[in-house]
């Protein structure tokens, strides 16, 4: 029996950069077996030690999750598929919190007789392809005017999102946010301009969007989302975006949803993939009921490591716009039930049916999360204080390598970054083994010379660090910084990226 298995984009590296694979088998498990054999790689990502498939992938037979039919003894015909579905995170890039700061004064609007707010003349010409749109039509206009949307990340899925709801006219957006422009941000982050750069992103936000549409109030929390803030921020706003990139705000936002009982309208993305539904628990799954267990930190790596085509985060966060609008005015076929898979380089959407799952240990039918937990514990992460200062134990700046280097220290310089990187910038003398190979290339390391790992900013060469120490290395260093310190501080030919 001929199946056909869909492989994601992040697990792709282990899969010889197949998208498909065809394999003979009359099971799930038996195909899931088969895969694994051709591409042993894969196996760590897909089963956890006891040989179990873990939690946070899930399979599907065509558009069914096997966990709702027989799981791995789900019988395979002849020309079915399985996709595989990992969690993903992906939206705003990460930074280092700010100090809270509280909402932004705004001005209130008045509101017309009947509890809804009253349109003016201006807002009827600027409507006027809504207002002759029977399912939007004045009722509906008004509606999105009375309407409050809170959107966690004025990043790559916020910006699209943001100008296209102040456009529609929804009366009042909150935006969570508390990074500053970056120019590479620009890319792909079009709510910002080159002229922002520096300046706090809910800034450059706020008066693009009032410049687009005066009539809409933004509220501006800069500030990150947290266990203490969360249900609080949340409350006033009859829809939640989460345009977020990392799994414990992904998690918060999700369970916060259900406690308040709002519609999560989520996304995510990454390379030229992305995702898309709707998570409404009192009508249908939470995001848990779909990814119960956050992945380990480091199995799947964010936009800012496995990079993003710009106009992505475009695309999902167009389709998080429009099912906003669909929550708001009530009409059509919503994305509850349903999560929405794009692929830009096959440009094809596809869609699997998404269930309640009894379980859920937030929405189901015993729930165990019954308040907001501590996500960085739960997703495995540990306080940024502690990771930095044991990380500490094993780093070497920039400037002592190159004098190391100079006085000709016995050092193994390696880079753990992608071929196409190296292309970009290398340091000289540094031996290139992408993360993703280093464990079927140990054998061309020396445990007995001391080994300086270097990436781009020093995230992955850390997790090569941990591997090569997990398989005994103990002469081990980290370039604090990567490649980008040591341009900036030992030499500037080094092109920076
Ligand atoms: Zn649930």
């Amino acid at each position: 029996m001929s199946t056909l298995i869909h492989i994601p984009t992040p697990l792709r590296a282990y899969a010889g950069q197949h998208a498909t694979v065809e394999v003979e088998a009359a099971t799930v498990g038996e195909a899931l077996r088969r895969l694994v054999e051709r591409h042993t790689e894969l196996a760590r990502h897909l089963y956890d030690g006891d040989g179990r498939l873990r939690r946070f992938v899930n399979v599907y037979r065509n558009d069914e999750d096997v966990r709702h039919l027989s799981r791995e003894a789900t019988p395979l015909a002849n020309g079915d598929t399985l996709s595989i579905v990992p969690s993903i995170a992906g939206g705003a890039e990460p930074s280092a919190p700010a100090p809270p700061r509280g909402p932004r004064a705004a001005p209130d609007w008045a509101t017309g007789a009947d509890g809804k707010p009253a349109l003016s003349q201006d807002e009827l010409l600027r409507y006027s392809r809504h207002l002759i749109l029977p399912e939007v039509g004045l009722d509906g206009q008004r509606r999105l005017k009375a309407a409050s949307v809170l959107i966690v990340g004025a990043g790559g899925l916020g910006s699209p999102l943001a100008l296209y709801l102040a456009a529609a006219g929804v009366g009042r957006i909150g935006i969570v946010d508390f990074d500053v422009v970056d120019e590479s941000n620009l890319q792909r982050q079009i709510l910002h301009g080159t002229s922002a750069v520096g300046t706090p992103k809910l800034q450059s936000a706020a008066a693009r969007l009032r410049d687009l549409n005066p009539n809409v109030r933004v509220d501006g929390y800069e500030t990150r989302l947290t266990s203490e803030n969360a249900l609080e921020l949340m409350k006033p706003y009859d829809v939640i975006v989460d345009g977020t990139d990392n799994f414990p705000t992904r998690y918060l936002v999700n369970d916060a949803c259900v406690l308040l009982g709002k519609p999560n309208v989520y996304g995510s993305i990454f390379r030229f993939e992305g995702q898309a539904s709707v998570f409404d628990a009192r009508v249908g799954p939470c995001y848990r009921c779909l990814y119960p267990d956050p992945p380990p930190p480091g199995l799947v790596p964010s936009c800012a490591e496995g990079g993003v085509l710009g106009v992505l985060p475009g695309v999902i966060g167009v389709i998080q716009g429009v099912e906003t609008l669909k929550q708001i005015l009530g009409v059509g076929e919503s994305l509850v039930g349903r999560l929405m898979l794009f692929d830009a380089l096959a440009m094809r959407f596809r869609e699997l049916k998404l269930r309640k799952d009894p379980q859920c240990p937030v929405c189901g039918e015993h729930p165990t999360v019954t308040q907001l937990i501590d996500y960085e514990q739960f997703c495995g992460l540990t306080p940024a204080a502690e990771a930095e200062e044991s990380a500490a134990r094993w780093e070497i700046d920039a400037k002592t390598l190159a004098a190391r280097v100079a006085q000709g220290d016995d050092l193994v310089l390696v880079d753990v970054r992608e071929p196409h990187e190296f292309q970009i910038a290398r340091i000289e003398g540094a031996k290139l083994i992408p993360l993703n190979s280093l464990p079927a290339r140990l054998a061309e390391l020396d445990s007995s010379r001391e080994i300086v790992l270097h990436c781009h900013h020093g995230q992955r060469s850390m997790r090569a660090l941990e591997y090569l120490y997990s398989s005994g290395f103990r002469k081990l260093k980290n370039l604090h910084g990567g490649i980008d310190e040591w341009s900036r501080q030992v030499d500037p030919a080094v092109p920076r990226y």
